[in-house]
């Protein structure tokens, strides 16, 4: 991986890509800001600019320090073992700040680390709209934990043929708009989306026998991923324009889909004759009002990825907490589990029993990607946005989404989103797409709505 690293940087940064961008760069722009030829440049000026300022035997550092610590992330979360895992955080927190010192001399680290993930965005920007979340979702969250048991979500746990699980999984994506000629949906040990053109996109999904969401949202979120990147103008192939404008909006498409689509209650009223079919007797006596329950139930827990909408974004919240904490040097990688088990006593009432349920949870740290988590909570929020302004202008979207007419609901985002890919910056983006940037108002809004409805306060 070290040497591949190597191989790529030097094909990057050659003296020759630089000169062409050079000769081309007047040309380009005097298509206008908007065109396709401007928009390419800038963004493949920007992907240059950052490679050229990496020293070639940093990349080759970086990329292996990556790979051991991974490997020792593996093997010390199989054992919850933290300290085992400790020096190789300690030496990707080192290696976080000074990438961010070569792109970025003199200039806070963590602006510099969040740019690469969400380009344009600062801490000034990021701090107020987390908040704001946080301050919006507590109350809920409180709400909820009194009325617990007015939701069960028992329909969904028993014992589900995995066979069935990946046919039904298929059917759904196919359904929402996934195209198989272009692309494959296949099992894996975690779900991801990768793709190695605009022609051929591969989503996975996962399974688990005795818990039904599982493979049904993952392959959701995966395709609402998946879809954005199918949905990039033919143009945009093997140019730094695929690909999308970042990852908070790539997560938007992705939470869309899986959340405000497949958690809604004409969703569940298209699902349920599907369950019904992969699953012949388990859902018969199962109304949609009570799969629409069952597929909200809300409460705090110890896993990320498996949390609600509710209190998704507090473990976001913790995150981002920690990780600034470690970049700043006012966290110290040993200490961490001890900072990560007070938070979330602090957020959510409950403690991991060891640190693979705790502060080795997750894989991002382990591979140096610190400012990346908090384009999860970002994605949210857009996502709410898009929301509110498609139901504006799409009046039926309960009744489209009721009946599987997906078509109407994928047009709007693909008018709206997927054929710009990275030609603008994501808030430039936002802006023309609802006419404001990022802001929390609307998906609190959304969370708010639904979720007093089904615990009653
Ligand atoms: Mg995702």
């Amino acid at each position: 991986m070290s040497a591949l690293s190597k191989v790529v940087h030097a094909r990057a940064t050659a003296p020759e890509i630089g000169r062409l961008i050079d000769e081309t760069w007047d040309w380009a722009q005097a298509e206008g800001p908007d065109s396709f030829e401007a928009a390419y440049l800038r963004v493949l000026k920007r992907d240059y600019d950052r490679a050229t300022k990496l020293p070639s035997d940093f990349v080759g550092e970086m990329s292996a320090a990556a790979s051991a610590s991974m490997a020792a992330w593996e093997a010390a979360k199989k054992d919850s073992d933290f300290s085992a895992f400790a020096p190789h955080l300690e030496k990707m927190v080192d290696i976080a700040r000074r990438q961010a010192e070569y792109l970025a001399p003199g200039k806070p680290h963590y602006d510099t680390l969040l740019d690469l993930y969400e380009p344009g965005m600062r801490r000034a920007d990021l701090d107020p709209l987390l908040g704001a979340l946080a301050e919006g979702l507590k109350p809920v969250a409180a709400a909820i934990a009194e009325r617990s048991a007015a939701v069960s979500d028992e329909p969904l746990r028993g014992d589900f043929d995995e066979r069935a699980q990946l046919a039904l999984a298929d059917e759904i994506v196919r359904e929402l708009g996934f195209d198989f000629s272009k692309g494959r949906q296949d099992r894996s040990m975690h779900p991801f989306t990768t793709g190695f053109s605009l022609s051929d996109v591969r989503i996975t999904t996962w399974t688990m026998r005795d818990w039904l969401p599982a493979s049904i949202y993952a392959s959701i979120h995966e395709c609402g991923h998946a879809l954005y990147t199918m949905g990039a103008p033919a143009e945009f192939e093997r140019t730094p324009l695929a690909g999308g404008a970042g990852l908070g909006v790539h997560e938007s498409q992705s939470r869309f889909w899986e959340n405000i689509v497949g958690r809604s209650r004409p969703f569940c009223e298209w699902l349920l004759p599907r369950l019904r079919r992969h699953f012949p007797g388990k859902f018969d006596r199962t109304s949609a009002e009570r799969l629409y329950s069952a597929v909200n139930k809300s409460g705090p827990s110890l896993i990320r990825v498996e949390a609600d909408e509710v209190t998704y974004d507090m473990h976001i919240a913790l995150r981002y907490r920690l990780e600034t904490a470690l970049l700043d040097g006012g966290l110290k990688a040993k200490d961490l589990p001890e900072a990560w088990n007070a938070g979330m006593k602090e957020y959510f009432g409950i403690v991991p029993s060891g640190d693979a349920e705790g502060a080795l949870q997750d894989v991002h740290w382990s591979q140096g990607t610190i400012g990346y988590f908090p384009t999860y909570s970002l994605g949210n929020l857009m996502a709410g946005q898009l929301a509110e302004k498609m139901r504006a202008e799409l009046p039926d979207m309960d009744g489209l989404i009721a009946r599987g007419e997906f078509r109407p609901v994928l047009a709007w985002l693909r008018e709206r989103i997927h054929r710009h890919g990275a030609r603008y910056f994501p808030a430039d983006l936002m802006k023309k797409a609802v006419g404001k940037g990022p802001e929390a108002g609307p998906y609190i809004s959304y969370i708010k709505k639904k979720y007093s409805a089904l615990y009653g306060f």
